[in-house]
């Protein structure tokens, strides 16, 4: 046992402090202002995440309940969508309620933020064992936790460690995701779905800094996607010139 396993049994270690295990450090201290809670990211914040950077209102009244009030400060609301079918048929509105266009590298950090502030401990650290124990959970022999939330992401360690299987043929989706020259016009969140490798979709969702996050991603149905052809259909569906990519 190391001498950091020795000095200390937190309440919860929460392993991967992306939105999910920050949200759940937020919680317990929600619950609990007084428990050890410690969060161990295999990165150092802010880091990137490849995503499309939309944050939808439903999130961002999660986080309200958990106390994290502004987590979009000095970004713009996107008010309208526009989404194409995979016939070619386009409806295009104002929503209900607007949505947020927020690089992760920005967002999550704000979030690890709250959850520090709160009292988390923050410390990078790849897991890569998880032990179970009857009065506590060890990671690697380093860390140890009477609760152990896994939130490190799609290939997440904590799931491999009890036995869960990784996701089953076509539920497997891959992306190629950039930064790209904002389309000109009032901003809106773009989805263009795609009968060509079906279920597919490419997304344009505006920053509001003159870029947007650009991408495509269809499901893995077999045959591997190569980057060149995710690149192409993104070229193809948005105009988005190869060289950005
Ligand atoms: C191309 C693409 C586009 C997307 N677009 C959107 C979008 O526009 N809007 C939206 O809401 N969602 C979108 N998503 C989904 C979104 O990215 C995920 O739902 C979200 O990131 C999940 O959050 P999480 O906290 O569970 O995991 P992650 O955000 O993946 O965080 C996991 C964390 O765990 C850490 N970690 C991983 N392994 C270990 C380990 N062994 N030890 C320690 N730390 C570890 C990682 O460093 C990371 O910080 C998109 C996803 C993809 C792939």
């Amino acid at each position: 046992m190391s001498d950091a396993l020795r000095r200390e049994v937190w309440d919860v270690a929460v392993v991967g402090a992306g939105p999910a295990g920050a949200a759940a450090a937020l919680r317990v201290l929600g619950l609990r202002p007084d428990a050890r809670v410690l969060l161990l990211d295999r990165a150092d914040f802010p880091r990137d995440k490849a995503c499309g950077d939309g944050i939808a209102p439903h999130a961002l009244q999660v986080l309200a309940g958990l106390d994290v009030h502004d987590p979009a400060a000095d970004f713009s609301p996107v008010h309208r969508l526009r989404l194409r079918s995979p016939a070619g048929a386009t409806v295009a509105g104002e929503m209900r309620r607007p949505a947020y266009v927020i690089p992760r590298r920005i967002f999550d950090a704000r979030l690890v933020a709250a959850a520090r502030a709160r009292g988390a401990v923050l410390h990078r650290h790849t897991v890569r064992r998880v032990e179970q124990f009857p009065d506590r959970v060890e990671l690697d022999g380093a860390y140890a936790a009477r609760a152990v939330v896994g939130a490190d992401g799609a290939e997440s360690a904590v799931r491999r460690s009890l036995g869960v299987d990784r996701n089953p043929p076509g539920h497997l989706a891959v992306a190629l995701r950039a930064y790209a020259p904002a389309p000109s016009g009032a901003p809106e969140q773009l989805l263009m779905l795609t009968a060509d490798g079906w279920p597919a979709y490419a997304w344009s969702f505006p920053i509001g800094d003159g870029r947007a996050n650009v991408g495509y991603g269809e499901v893995l149905a077999g045959a591997p996607v190569s980057r060149a052809r995710l690149s192409a259909r993104l070229t193809e569906l948005l105009g988005i010139p190869a060289d950005v990519l």
